[in-house]
């Protein structure tokens, strides 16, 4: 099924960067970056299973408590995500605490956190039981900066330059195939595991001459009947492009962050951009390696996104949120 998402600034424009996907439908839900979620509700926490940090900032960050606070105690896992020194800084939050008691805890809430290094994925574990010591896991490749890869979805980062590494996030949902049931019904073929094995070829593109079967068991035996794949995609799938969301935030406004942002954005249905100054700032912007909203308008523009949605304006504009916004879409525009 299509997994159905809601994206939602949970502190708005102004507040901590904080932007969580929640999959009404499925019961989980995603977070990119991790500052302030006060107004985030307990139970929309522990629907989150990948929590992804762009950068050790204190307003990027500084929400790791709560999420903690929430989640011990329940039998459940999050999984961490950030740039490189990441899992030091975790194991550090984590000793802040005297974890005496929680061995004996009948749940074994648990921590998995990886950290992107070049297109390397490091990654340890921290257990309750274990009074949340670092274990070590395997590291593994991440080939364009590939998080994590799913069945429905998949999520990817670049590294830019914030003078620190900050990692800007790209969500992207795979095609979808959808079988017409009441079509397979009318050419009297019953549903099966056979229908992962089509869905598998049309995702893997094979051509529409091949010949592909439709097999099921009853009480005669083994049946089968063979179609050309493309008789089968057009009379009893549909095919449904899924959608791109880019998340990118703490950003110098340079050549080479312009270049890996709109490669990573490019084409984003909806791009969530900084928009931190306007650019009579722009001297300002970049001594605090920040995006103005005409710089963020332009990289917008070089990624073709076709939404986008400015946050992280400094407080110093509360009364002229309009002119921000104005700003870019005029260099996205224009
Ligand atoms: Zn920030």
């Amino acid at each position: 099924m299509r997994p159905i998402f809601t994206p939602e600034l949970v502190n708005g424009p102004f507040g901590d960067p904080c932007l969580v996907l929640d999959f009404k439908f499925e019961g989980r839900a995603l977070l990119f970056d991790l500052g302030d979620i006060a107004a985030l509700a307990p139970r929309k926490i522990l629907r989150l299973t990948d929590v992804f940090v762009s950068h050790a900032h204190m307003d990027h960050f500084v929400g790791f408590d709560r999420l903690l606070r929430v989640c011990l105690g329940r039998d459940t896992a999050v999984r961490l995500y950030g740039p490189p020194g990441f899992i030091e800084r975790v194991a550090h939050k984590l000793s802040a605490y005297s974890w005496n008691l929680v061995h004996n805890y009948p749940t074994d809430f648990t921590l998995v956190v990886h950290e992107l290094d070049g297109e390397r994925l490091h990654a340890a574990r921290f257990r309750c039981h274990a009074r949340f010591a670092r274990e070590p896991l395997p590291e593994r490749a991440a080939p364009g900066g590939l998080l994590l890869d799913e069945d429905a979805f998949r999520v990817r980062a670049a590294a830019l330059d914030h003078d620190i590494t900050c990692l800007a996030f790209a969500f992207e949902e795979k095609t979808h195939v959808n079988v017409w049931k009441n079509r397979l019904a009318e050419m009297g073929l019953p549903t099966g595991p056979w229908l992962n094995e089509l869905k598998r070829a049309v995702m893997q593109g094979a051509p529409d001459d091949a010949p592909q079967r439709a097999w099921w068991r009853d009480r005669d035996g083994l049946h089968e009947r063979i179609f050309p794949l493309g008789e089968l995609k057009a009379r009893v799938l549909e095919l449904v492009p899924g959608e791109k969301l880019c998340y990118a935030t703490d950003v110098l406004y340079s050549a080479e962050n312009e270049r890996r942002l709109a490669a990573l954005a490019a084409d984003a249905d909806q791009l969530y951009i900084e928009c931190v100054f306007l650019e009579k700032d722009a001297g300002h912007a970049a001594r605090k390696f920040h995006l103005t909203a005409r710089q963020a308008g332009r990289i917008a523009r070089a990624a073709r996104a076709r939404q986008v949605v400015p946050f992280h304006f400094s407080p110093r504009y509360a009364e002229r949120e309009a002119e921000l916004r104005a700003e870019l879409e005029q260099a996205r525009g224009g």
